[in-house]
């Protein structure tokens, strides 16, 4: 079992993607994939009058304001044209993809944060509850091995679900980590538009090509803003059993299987 994640910035390449994930599943590879929307959402957003906030938290990571308007446009983003766009893709070379969210049949489910404590733009602490957000604590691995079972490729996209019902934003990355640790995956690949974790960002020749598990801390000052999500994300998942996290590039052919063959960041286990 090999988990996906496959980003939502600008760059991605959508069919290189859907190829790929074809030649595996036509082998007998069981894959689930877990997708991101962020570029998109950015922009429906501002197109619909209501522009994305960020806010950063004390502890200085950066995640998107959710409030409630936030979180419909969220689900019309990912659950909409992202989710459906890589399943047809997926559907049209032959892969029988099903494309569900966190909430559906609490496939993602976990607390929702009642209180966010952020540093506002005068560098001042607040305090924010009206905010759709949480953190993937159980997955519905019993929906997910039933359709593997039966020849479906599941196609994952945030919205989860909170313990009390309600939808909840929870960062990708880190729900895919969840997911890959619940299934006892091999490997989770994170695919995004960058060749993987660069050392000296956005210069593309300073990629660091293999991170042991117990230096991944000492990395997460190298990367920046969502990239920090990531490193975190591939952290739990070797915390929790996942021999290999790997960042491949979603740019070029075949990037699950350059990623799988050690193309990238590899984090965990060398690649021999
Ligand atoms: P996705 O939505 O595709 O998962 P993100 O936007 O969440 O991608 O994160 C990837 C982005 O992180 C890259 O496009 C890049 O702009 C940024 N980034 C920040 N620091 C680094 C770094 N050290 N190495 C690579 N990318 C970085």
């Amino acid at each position: 079992m090999i988990v996906v994640k496959i980003g939502g910035a600008k760059g991605i390449d959508y069919d290189l993607v859907a190829d790929d994930v074809a030649e595996l599943v036509k082998v007998g590879q069981p894959l689930v994939i877990v997708h991101g929307g962020s570029a998109l959402t950015n922009e429906v957003a501002a197109a619909l009058g209501h522009p994305p906030q960020f806010v950063t938290s004390v502890s200085g990571f950066s995640s998107r304001r959710t409030d409630r308007r936030t979180l419909e446009i969220f689900e019309m983003v990912y659950c909409g044209q992202m989710n459906k766009g890589i399943v047809e893709r997926l559907q049209q070379r032959g892969v029988n993809a099903v494309g569900l969210s966190g909430i559906d049949g609490r496939l993602w489910e976990g607390p929702r944060k009642d209180a966010i404590k952020i540093v506002d733009e005068n560098g001042k602490r607040r305090v924010l509850r009206d905010d759709y957000t949480g953190k993937v604590e159980k997955v519905n691995t019993g929906l997910l091995q039933t359709l593997l079972d039966a020849g479906y490729t599941p196609v994952l996209t945030p919205p989860a679900i909170s313990d009390e019902g309600e939808a909840i934003n929870v960062d990708g990355d880190r729900a895919a980590a969840a997911t890959a640790i619940a299934l006892h995956a091999e490997a989770l690949i994170m695919l995004s538009n960058v060749p993987g974790l660069l050392d000296d960002y956005p210069d593309e020749a300073s990629l660091i090509h293999h991170i042991p598990g117990e230096k991944l801390d000492s990395f997460m000052a190298v990367a920046q803003d969502r990239m920090k999500k990531k490193v975190m994300g591939a952290g739990e998942a070797l915390q929790g059993g996942v021999r290999r996290v790997i960042f491949g590039d979603a740019r070029i052919e075949q990037p699950i299987q350059k990623a799988l063959a050690g193309v990238g960041t590899v984090i965990g286990e060398a690649v021999d």
